[in-house]
């Protein structure tokens, strides 16, 4: 799954373009889910008084409300993109806002202050209310979607990629980088998105549903651990999809 990300202030045409983009994408037949990232510190679909309201204030830890038209689950927490990013299983994720994401980023603005404040390493392309005025900023391609879609879309296409782990060069590196650099060279068109090593082994690691990068020698330690026992049980076949799960389980381990 592609994923890019259109970022900017408000009132810049943002949202505009992003209507204008997943129009375009289901033009050319490709499935699209989006994201909103909203700032807003009051914001809550839920209201007090709802009975799904009254279901978390009770306790309830994951409230769903199932209407006959529309299913909405609501995690009393914020997600990261990641976890986010689990749930779609789309041709393209489009994000609205979420700017400290490791994806490919077009920016709007209304002026040039705008961009200046907005535009870094991951940017391809300017759009928005100033798109309309200029061709080109910097370097990079001025579309505003109302004008030339088509255009921007060729650009997405083009550029977007799936999306990156954020580990710094402490935690991995494994590139020679950290995720966000990688992220800007790739956009670049320095690297390519086949150039960060992790998750290209045949094992994924999970801590409580977030996914943890290995690096290529851990991965085959870990496949090598595990294949050591379980190659010796019965029901075992080679290349097998094997999955192995454990945890602490706090109501066993309760005390009475
Ligand atoms: S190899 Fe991948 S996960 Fe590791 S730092 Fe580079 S981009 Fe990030």
């Amino acid at each position: 799954m592609k994923v890019f990300a259109v970022i900017g202030y408000t009132k810049t045409g943002k949202t505009t373009t992003i209507e204008e983009i997943i129009k375009e994408l289901k033009r050319r037949n490709y499935s699209v889910g989006s994201v909103k990232d909203i700032h807003f510190e009051q914001f809550k679909i839920d209201q007090e008084g709802t009975n799904t309201h009254r279901h978390m204030m009770a306790g309830s830890e994951l409230v769903t409300a199932r209407g006959l038209f529309e299913t909405d689950i609501l995690y009393q927490k914020q997600l990261d993109i990641y976890q986010i990013a689990s749930f779609y299983d789309h041709d393209f994720l489009v994000l609205e806002g979420y700017s400290e994401a490791n994806v490919p980023k077009i920016v709007t603005g209304k002026n040039f202050q705008d961009l200046d404040e907005k535009i870094d390493q991951s940017t391809f392309a300017v759009s928005g209310r100033i798109a309309a005025e200029i061709a080109e900023y910097k370097g990079l391609k001025a579309i505003n979607a109302l004008e030339n879609v088509a255009g921007l879309v060729d650009l997405i296409e083009e550029i977007s990629f799936e999306l990156l782990p954020d580990y710094d060069q402490q935690c991995c590196g494994a590139c020679g980088y950290d995720c966000r650099t990688m992220c800007g060279l790739i956009v670049s068109g320095k690297k390519k998105r086949s150039d960060c090593i992790i998750n290209q082994d045949d094992v994924s690691l999970k801590i409580n549903d977030k996914a943890i990068p290995m690096v290529p020698f851990v991965a085959r330690l870990v496949k090598n651990a595990a294949l050591a026992v379980v190659s010796e049980l019965d029901g075992y076949q080679e290349n097998a999809h094997i999955k192995i799960e454990f945890g602490y389980n706090e109501k066993k381990y309760r005390k009475k």
